[in-house]
């Protein structure tokens, strides 16, 4: 029996859910896991190849309507985003900035135009995007942005920086948020806009099989309906935010999982003292305590897919998932690495490079800190932000 087997959670998705589960879930046995060990160890990954075979699974802005997405439930979503981050928490990322964060921006506030120029190359995965919030010296206070956008006759200029940009140096568009007159506004970037330019950030110990960039914007020059003309002030960007979140409330289970089935494995085969490291009673007190954990994650994070189903998810909410499921899986990931031992620190086991990538996710998407701030405000109706 698996560990999540115990809580017959298949009861709680509907057959369309389960059948998306299953059908990424082999995607990632087959393609995913004989190659991406050695992609985290290279730092390399064919990002396009895979940008195009996520688009023809149907993963890429799986949970929008029309524009060539699959408009499937949030729920089915978020058991793909677990799948994904099963393999690797890179590849979840790719598939949550990519439907997540830049289709989604387009799609929520982007005119028609938009939506039609650069959702079905997005979903199909033969365009990629990347959505630039973060800067140098802002991340968990976004209005403290210093990007400007300047009108200019009828154009736009941008000019700043931004700042571990996901997806950045492989993306065809940037949905950039810019400070302007008319306060937070966001623009849709063409990359190959003169004055764009996206250094790849080298020496990242986390997240390897994934693009982190930085922006560079030197008087980008755009026409006047380049802005998202539904998105104004910070709200736009924080909406974007909550989507990708939601799915990484589902995803770092998926890690969690992954780091637990194979340490029970290890266990069953590795004989320490006569017996099988799996038959002490101090290691099963530690599986029986994060099969626990993992359990009650996923019964957390499906209750939320039921809510954003019936669209009644508030943000509020997503925190406390984010929060718990990232926090979690990083625990059961570090004790998982216990089990196995010195071999638990090499790439010969995913444990590691899970346990390497929970890092960043922890820290993106708000990190536990502003969780915690948000959801210390919704009990006691005091903000402690500043
Ligand atoms: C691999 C990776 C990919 C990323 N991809 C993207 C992307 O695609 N697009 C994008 O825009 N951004 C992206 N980010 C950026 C990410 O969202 C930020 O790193 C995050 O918001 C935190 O910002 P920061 O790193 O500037 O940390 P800071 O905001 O400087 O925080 C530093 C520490 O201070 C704590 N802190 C902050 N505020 C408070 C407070 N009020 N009280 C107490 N403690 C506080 C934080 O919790 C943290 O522990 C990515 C980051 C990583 C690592």
């Amino acid at each position: 029996m698996k560990p999540l087997d115990l809580f017959a959670l298949d009861r709680l998705a509907s057959a369309e859910d389960l059948a998306i589960r299953d059908t990424v879930r082999s995607f990632v046995s087959d393609r995913i896991r004989p190659e991406i060990a050695d992609w985290f160890e290279a730092g390399q990954f064919p990002v396009r190849e895979l940008a195009r075979e996520l688009g023809r699974l149907g993963v890429l802005g799986m949970h929008l309507e029309g524009y060539g997405c699959a408009g499937t439930s949030a729920t089915g979503y978020g058991l793909a985003c677990l799948e994904l981050e099963a393999g690797d928490s890179g590849l979840r990322s790719l598939v949550s900035v990519q439907g997540s964060l830049a289709m989604y921006a387009l799609y929520a506030f982007g005119s028609e135009e938009h939506k039609q120029h650069w959702l079905p190359a997005l979903a199909a995965g033969e365009a990629i995007g990347c959505f630039g919030l973060t800067e140098p010296d802002c991340g968990s206070d976004p209005a403290g942005m210093r990007t400007v956008a300047k009108r200019d006759g009828t154009d736009w200029v941008l000019s700043g920086t931004k700042m571990w940009i996901t997806n950045g140096s492989v993306a065809d568009v940037a949905i950039v948020w810019a400070r302007s007159d008319e306060g937070i506004r966001g623009f849709v970037v063409p990359t190959d806009t003169p004055g764009f330019s996206a250094p790849t950030i080298a020496r990242k110990l986390s997240l390897r099989a994934s693009v982190t960039s930085e922006l560079v914007l030197d008087d980008v020059r755009l026409p006047a309906d380049a802005v998202l003309p539904g998105a104004a002030g910070l709200s736009g960007p924080l909406s974007c935010l909550n989507e990708a979140r939601f799915g990484i409330v589902f995803g770092a289970l998926g890690a969690a999982r992954d780091s637990l089935e194979c340490a029970i494995g290890y266990a069953q085969d590795r004989e320490i003292f006569a017996k099988p490291l799996a038959a002490f009673q101090l290691t099963q007190a530690k599986f029986a305590d994060m099969t626990l954990e993992l359990g009650k994650g996923v019964l957390l994070a499906l209750h939320l897919g039921r809510l954003k189903d019936e669209g009644c998810l508030t943000a509020d909410q997503v925190s406390l998932g984010k929060l718990n499921s990232v926090r979690e899986a990083l625990a059961i990931v570090r004790e998982c690495r216990t089990i196995l031992g010195a071999a638990g620190i090499t790439g010969e086991y995913p444990i590691m490079r899970h346990s390497a990538n929970l890092e960043s996710v922890l820290t993106y998407e708000g990190t536990s800190e502003v969780h915690q701030l948000v959801i210390g405000r919704a009990v006691t109706g005091h903000s402690a932000f500043r």
